[in-house]
């Protein structure tokens, strides 16, 4: 299984920006993803098409929407479906991010509606999972995670291949904030939803990516991508840079 290295842009770049970034990384790792890596790339919608250009010859590389709608088309003013961004280029989609729970008051069950749609149209789904700070301190994290990971895989059927079912624990308070979670914290935390996975899908668990989240930089990750059960990374802010970005997909 490789390792997954992604980056969420967010809501940020222009396209020309978005496409000068993505050619610039791909140069950095010079036209490939470096041994037993898949690099993902997740710009916002508008930068999908040029950024999908400038990876067009580079090897184990990806390209994923950071949002949809679970319709397949409709009158659903402001939204995209899941085949539109397979028709952009998309392999993969983010659900369930915190900025999507957390300001866009996204619910358990909705995320969970987007997965399941997801994954039938043809998208591999990262479930974004992850509890705040007030929630760890009040010893909730198992109840949050669980509660978030059964919401997010109710509709997901137990025979799903394993490589298009990723889940990325993000700690709400080490997103953007600078924090990251210690190696214990990423550990216990990563093998709870490993749990989790095998609760519903037995042995194929084994063959699913945790992703860590929240304040990777070129700084630390070395130190995450070697733990164990640490199947890659979903990065923001040090993924906007192809220069840090590049040495995290490297670590
Ligand atoms: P960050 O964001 O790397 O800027 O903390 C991570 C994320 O939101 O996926």
């Amino acid at each position: 299984m490789k390792k997954l290295m992604a980056g969420n842009w967010k809501m940020y770049k222009l396209k020309d920006e978005a496409k000068e970034t993505a050619s610039a990384l791909v140069k950095l790792l010079d036209g490939a993803a470096p041994e037993g890596r898949e690099v993902l790339l997740i710009p916002p919608f508008t930068a999908l098409r040029g950024v999908r250009k400038a990876l067009k010859k580079a090897k184990g590389f990806a390209l994923g929407a950071q949002n949809f709608y679970p319709s397949a088309q409709g009158a659903f003013t402001g939204e995209i479906a899941p085949e539109m961004l397979l028709d952009a280029g998309c392999a993969y989609a983010l659900a369930g991010h915190s900025e999507r729970r957390h300001i866009l008051g996204e619910s358990d069950a909705f995320v969970g509606e987007k997965v399941a749609f997801g994954l039938e149209k043809g998208l591999s789904m990262i479930l974004c999972v992850g509890e705040t700070l007030e929630e760890r301190n009040a010893g909730r994290l198992e109840e949050v995670v669980r509660r978030q990971m059964e919401a997010g895989l109710a509709g997901v059927a137990p025979g799903v291949a394993p490589e298009r079912l990723t889940v990325a624990y993000e700690p709400v308070w080490a997103i953007g904030t600078g924090l990251t979670a210690g190696p214990r914290e990423i550990l216990d935390a990563h093998a709870l939803v490993r749990g989790v996975l095998a609760e519903k899908f037995a042995a194929s668990a084994a063959s699913m990516r945790i992703l860590y989240g929240g304040s990777v930089k070129p700084e630390n990750a070395n130190e995450i991508i070697l733990l164990d059960n640490v199947d890659g990374v979903l990065v923001g802010g040090s993924s906007l840079s192809a220069e840090s970005f590049a040495k995290i997909a490297a670590a």
